[in-house]
């Protein structure tokens, strides 16, 4: 019995599938409650490689849901990537494992994603699926996308051109604060692993080749009221911007200084120009002087009366308890520069 046998004995995979899933690169954006068990899924499944991209850190509060993380996570201040990939790493040492710790903007979606198979979502935010849409439809890559909040969830499969795309279902992005979130409505971990575990399995049938057992639209489950529903999409939408026009809105260049609401952190991201790098010891030796300090190789967390931040070595830095874009941005001039 090889270590993927049970698999393989699986009439829907077959040797054949494992060989095809063996050969598969993916790519899990957002590495959160999703993405965690999105990437250990992949991972054991025995895909060729998987790349986990993360914009963020481990927090006591991620805990409850995000499978891949720990106690000793937190306290070292570990970005998420990098705790995801030593966790997957010990997992499937077959599997060539890449932690990124970035944002996936316009800027750098081309070239953190380059060669990739299949693109599966854990992100928490529209601005940044929209992306994942227009870059998957325009390279024709299948991505799947999933959601959750409270004890509900969705999951929806695009294959650019074969079916609709998330701008064939939701043409414009909804306003931030238009739904609830798990800042507001919070989530049940059980809600999590039935989504994480329809987008797997679609994962699955695509990487094996076998389009015909796929799931024929958007699956809704809610835990709570006990409700189950494969709605079917019939077609792309003739008004899509995306597949039909072939208009890619999302992959326009970003602006420098850009900055974000994070979902369910009470904080902003401020994003720095593409490609800069910060010198994270030397920032971590003057923020000493005007607070408390704590850094490892990847982050430096500062907090004073005034201000609460931790910077990247990609000179991103998320500025807690600020109330909007702005404030978050003058925080940053103030303590990382301009
Ligand atoms: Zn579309």
């Amino acid at each position: 019995m090889t270590r993927y046998s049970r698999q393989e004995l699986f009439a829907g995979i077959g040797p054949e599938g494992q060989a095809q899933i063996r050969r598969s690169n993916v790519a899990v954006a957002g590495c959160g409650a999703l993405g965690s068990v999105l990437a250990e899924i992949m991972v054991r499944a025995g895909v060729g490689s998987l790349t986990v991209i993360d914009r963020d850190f481990v927090e006591e509060s991620n805990l409850q849901r995000q499978a891949l993380f720990d106690e000793e996570d937190v306290a070292r201040g570990l970005p998420k990537a990098i705790a995801a990939e030593a966790r997957l790493r010990r997992i499937n040492g077959d599997v060539s494992i890449r932690g990124v710790v970035a944002d996936l903007s316009a800027d750098s979606i081309d070239e953190i994603l380059k060669g990739t198979d299949l693109v599966l979502d854990g992100t928490d935010n529209f601005e940044t699926r929209f992306l994942i849409n227009d870059f998957c439809v325009r390279d024709g890559i299948p991505w799947i996308y999933g959601a959750c909040v409270g004890s509900y969830g969705l999951a929806l499969l695009v294959r650019p051109k074969r079916s609709p795309c998330l701008r064939c279902v939701l043409e414009e992005m909804p306003p931030p604060g238009s739904g609830p979130t798990c800042d507001t409505a919070g989530v049940v971990a059980p809600i999590v692993h039935v989504i994480a575990g329809i987008q797997a399995g679609e994962a699955l049938k695509v990487l094996a080749g076998r389009s015909q057992d796929l799931l024929p639209g958007i699956v809704t489950v809610d835990l709570w009221q006990g409700v189950f529903d494969v709605l079917d999409l019939a077609r792309r939408a003739p008004s899509c911007p995306a597949c039909t026009a072939g208009r890619f809105d999302s992959l326009a260049p970003v602006p420098a200084g850009g900055a974000a609401f994070l979902c369910g952190r009470d904080a902003v991201q401020v994003r720095p120009p593409h490609g800069s790098r910060i010198d994270l010891p030397s920032l971590a030796r003057r923020l000493a002087a005007v607070g408390d300090v704590s850094a490892n190789e990847y982050l430096v967390r500062f907090s004073s009366r005034e201000a609460n931040l931790v910077v990247f070595g990609d000179g991103r830095a998320i500025v807690k308890g600020v109330k909007d874009p702005a404030q978050a941005r003058t925080v940053y001039a103030k303590y990382v520069g301009s």
